[in-house]
């Protein structure tokens, strides 16, 4: 069996993996982590997708374990603002939809045709959100039955087989912050830290990587090599020759400013939501973390310069941000062609990235990571488990690639010409064809992009519908139906949220206590 792994890279991605790897494999095998000083982490991604619960279950950590000490706050979904025009707002919470005589909600929405907040009617999310409450009670139970089973599990781990599950939540969490304390969780499970430059990449004759040369601890060396070196790809691309495929023809922001923002969040309050406010050249995330927010501009350079940026970035942050350090960032938007090759796997930025409009880098490092050990390798090196990997990975990300670009397409908002060009680029293949599917079939899971990316049939709902460019159409046969039961389950929706946010404390109540 292969024993070593070497790890190049301390970002998030670096000390995913190695904690990982030490839950799922403990003493069996050794892991390396080398981590330069000199090259800072990309010092950004701090909102998750919901399946990020997997990752700390499976590592046993309750969250009142590791919230604190990363500074988290829960994450119930993002909110768009002006993406359809100036003043507007819906959510894409992580709800499933309900289902009423056989049809999604959705349908039954389209076909009463009354209103334009379709988040409003049919996901109890929306009104938690703008009320700013926590998913959970002061107790900490979760606000849902349904959820309730596997929300007070959460010291139990999770098994790799059911790693696909969504949750009603995800968070957000200070990348710093956390890559600090996963590097104290996998080095006390015996994880190697060696603080160093790589200078060199050594291979032997087949190409394979034997060692990474180190500027001062020598060489160190592995059977298995994971890129986790951010955009650099010091080993898939720059060492294995691994070409990296750009996506920029069809999602063209290329580049990001990022602030720190102090608040005062007892006074502030806490919307447990990532914001996405679109701009003129892109949009701004708002992330609220325990203490402070993160916040970024993420542009297309072509439409904008990095100055004008920094300032629109400033007086959105509003009173305070003038003097804060900007974070200017060159974004590589798409993927290694294949992410791992002969003994090296790239993981995290190295793999593939598009922009963080839907929070999925941090959802590819563990998708990687899960695979890696679902596929992990043996001394034959089997190409059909590489093939298998790639294929898996790719997927992901392409699919992603198709729901950001819809973001776009889809999106009302043409008042100039970032946003009309939006609606004439490039699509990827077959995405034209669904779009015209969607009009008179709302998205379903056989409708939507065929392979596993995170988002399923109602996030596909809920962003054609709170982004408003395509107009989607009832089934005729509802028509013929008798919607009394949708009524009544209108009506439950409604009376389920006021009931939750009167129950339910303020976000930033229930932090508080786990502090
Ligand atoms: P990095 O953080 O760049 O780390 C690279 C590591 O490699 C560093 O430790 C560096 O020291 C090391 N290294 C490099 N070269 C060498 C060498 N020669 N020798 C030794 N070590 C070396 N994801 C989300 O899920 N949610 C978000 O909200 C989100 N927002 C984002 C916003 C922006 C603008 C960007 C660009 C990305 C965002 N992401 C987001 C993605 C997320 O930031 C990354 O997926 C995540 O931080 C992982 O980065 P990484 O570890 O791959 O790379």
């Amino acid at each position: 069996m292969l024993k070593k792994v070497v790890i190049v890279g301390g970002g998030t991605a670096g000390w995913m993996t190695a904690a990982y790897l030490r839950a799922a494999f403990g003493e069996r095998i050794s892991v390396t982590v080398v981590e330069s000083q000199r090259i800072k982490t990309i010092g950004v991604g701090e909102a998750t997708f919901s399946t990020v619960r997997h990752f700390f279950s499976y590592l046993g950590l309750p969250e009142n374990v590791w919230m604190p000490r990363c500074n988290a706050t829960y994450k119930l979904g993002i909110r768009f603002e002006n993406w359809r025009q100036k003043g507007h707002y819906f959510y894409h919470p992580f709800e499933r939809l309900r289902k009423v005589d056989g049809f999604p909600i959705t349908d039954w929405w389209l076909d009463r045709g009354t209103g334009d907040r379709f988040d409003r009617d049919v996901f109890l999310m929306a009104a938690i959100c703008d009320a700013e409450r926590s998913p959970r009670h002061l107790d900490g139970t979760l606000f849902e039955q349904e959820f309730k089973e596997r929300g007070e599990g959460e010291a139990e781990r999770s098994t790799l087989a059911e790693q696909d599950t969504q949750f009603p939540y995800a968070y957000q969490f200070d990348a710093g912050l956390l890559a600090g304390f996963l590097t104290e969780y996998a080095t006390e499970r015996g994880a190697r830290h060696i603080v160093d430059d790589v200078v060199e990449v050594r291979q032997d004759e087949r190409g394979f990587i034997s060692a990474v040369r180190t500027r001062e601890h020598g060489d160190v060396e592995g059977d298995l090599f994971v890129d986790c070196t951010g955009f650099r790809g010091l080993l898939i691309n720059q060492t294995m020759d691994v070409p990296f495929q750009s996506f920029q023809d069809m999602l063209p922001n290329d580049s990001a400013v990022a602030l720190r923002v102090p608040v005062d969040m007892e006074q502030r309050g806490l919307r447990p939501c990532t914001t996405a406010t679109a701009q003129d050249a892109g949009w701004i995330w708002t992330i609220p973390l325990f203490g402070r927010i993160g916040t970024g501009y993420v542009y297309a350079s072509d439409y904008t310069t990095p100055e004008e940026a920094e300032r629109t970035l400033r007086e959105f942050a509003g009173p305070g941000a003038e003097d804060l350090e900007a974070n200017h960032i060159r974004m590589r938007v798409g993927r290694s062609r294949s992410s791992w090759v002969k003994n090296c796997v790239a993981i995290g930025l190295s793999s593939g990235f598009v922009e963080p409009l839907e929070s999925t880098g941090i959802f590819f490092i563990q998708q990687g990571i899960e695979e890696l050990v679902k596929h992990f390798p043996d001394e034959t090196w089997d190409p059909g488990v590489q093939a298998s990997y790639n294929r898996t990975v790719a997927n992901a990300i392409d699919g992603v690639r198709e729901f950001l670009v819809l973001h776009y397409r889809c999106a009302a908002r043409a008042d100039n010409d970032y946003w009309r060009d939006a609606k004439q680029r490039a699509l990827p293949d077959g995405l034209a064809e669904r779009l015209e599917v969607w009009k008179s079939r709302t998205p379903t899971a056989e409708n939507i992009y065929p392979h596993y990316h995170g988002f399923e049939a109602y996030s596909y709902h809920a962003m054609l519908l709170g982004l408003g460019g395509i107009r989607l159409r009832p089934p005729a046969a509802l028509r013929l139906m008798d919607g009394a039961d949708a009524e009544r389950e209108f009506q439950m929706l409604r009376d389920q949220s006021k009931e939750l946010v009167s129950r339910l404390p303020s976000q930033y109540e229930y932090l508080a206590q786990m502090h």
